[in-house]
């Protein structure tokens, strides 16, 4: 398991613990310098992750598909599946 990987199980971790979905924001600071910051609903605590660990953990959470991250409001639909982020 790599270090991206890591990060990935650990919000899973905290998400599921609970049956949550994460709120989701992106950030950007500049052109394709973005990171996701997923917020627990909860406890309100977050975790900031790369664009390479947020595509893991929409993956993931799709696997699971009770807890993690929804895809709802605000967000490109997860309907294309040729879309590389979602591969
Ligand atoms: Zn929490």
């Amino acid at each position: 398991m790599d270090v991206a990987a890591h990060v990935v199980e650990q919000v899973l971790a905290h998400l599921c613990g609970k049956g949550l979905y994460g709120d989701v924001t992106e950030w950007c600071e500049a052109r394709n310098d973005c990171v996701f910051v997923v917020t627990c609903p909860d406890c309100r605590c977050t975790f900031t992750l790369t664009e390479e660990e947020f595509a893991l953990l929409v993956r993931r959470s799709q696997e699971v598909q009770a807890c993690g991250v929804a895809l709802g409001e605000g967000w490109p639909p997860p309907v294309r599946p040729l879309n590389p982020f979602f591969l």
